[in-house]
């Protein structure tokens, strides 16, 4: 290799090197717990919320100055951008704990799979927890307009259209109500289940190295249940 070729291959690794350190600090990825640990931390906070007894952890001036040298986020939320359901609230967290990707209808598409990688891959975050709720405006309008969304904006029709494995086949006898909820939940499945065939997280479900979960909550009793 020339010795220009040598200098370009040092420069490269440098570059490397400063953007590694920027994602992550060695030793402090994913805050260092397993997925398990994770989960039980969340249903802590959520228990807590539940309760009226939060305590808005790492919200202060000094615990925002250390974030600064990186985050080290302990769970990956995929979430509803619906604002009734904000998880750092629901889980009780605070800055730098959760890394959260919120869609309306808590959908997978590329760009959140990517968001989720990198959260896994960069920073170490080791549970991966999807989050459906109660009431979901964007589930119920792919319960409404599906088959007619006359109207509606291409985008709208194509994002509804993300969600109808979960709404089509439900026994037309429930009541609405109760048709809303089970596509809700059949909605999370849905987006763990694909998250879950995705090649990099799916070699990791293996190891045993990450968790793929889903959750509904519960907007009256604010309670995250979930999913078997
Ligand atoms: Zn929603």
């Amino acid at each position: 290799m020339s010795e220009r070729g040598m200098r370009a291959t040092v420069f490269v690794g440098a570059v490397v090197a400063v953007f590694s350190f920027g994602m992550a600090t060695a030793g402090e990825k994913g805050q260092g717990i397993s997925a398990e640990e994770a989960l039980k931390r969340l249903q802590e906070g959520n228990a807590r919320f539940v309760a009226g007894t939060p305590r808005h952890p790492h919200e202060a001036r000094q615990w925002r100055s250390r974030l600064e040298k990186g985050q080290h986020p302990f769970a990956v939320i995929l979430g509803c951008s619906d604002s009734r359901v904000p998880p750092e609230l629901v889980f009780d967290q605070g800055f730098g704990d959760l890394f959260v990707v919120r869609v309306a209808g808590n959908v997978v598409d590329t760009d959140v799979t990517a968001s989720i990688e990198y959260a896994v891959d960069h920073l170490g975050t080791r549970l991966i927890l999807v989050m459906g709720h109660s009431h979901c405006g964007a589930v119920t309008a792919a319960l409404d307009l599906l088959g007619h969304p006359d109207g509606e904006p291409a985008e709208i029709v194509s994002l509804l259209y993300r969600m109808e494995p979960a709404v089509m086949g439900l026994p037309k006898e429930l009541p609405r109500e109760q048709r809303i909820e089970r596509a809700v939940s059949r909605n999370v499945q849905r987006s763990v289940q694909r998250l879950s065939r995705v090649p990099d997280l799916r070699r990791k479900i293996k190891a045993n190295t990450i968790q793929i979960v889903g959750a509904v909550f519960d907007m009256h009793t604010g309670k995250v249940g979930l999913l078997k």
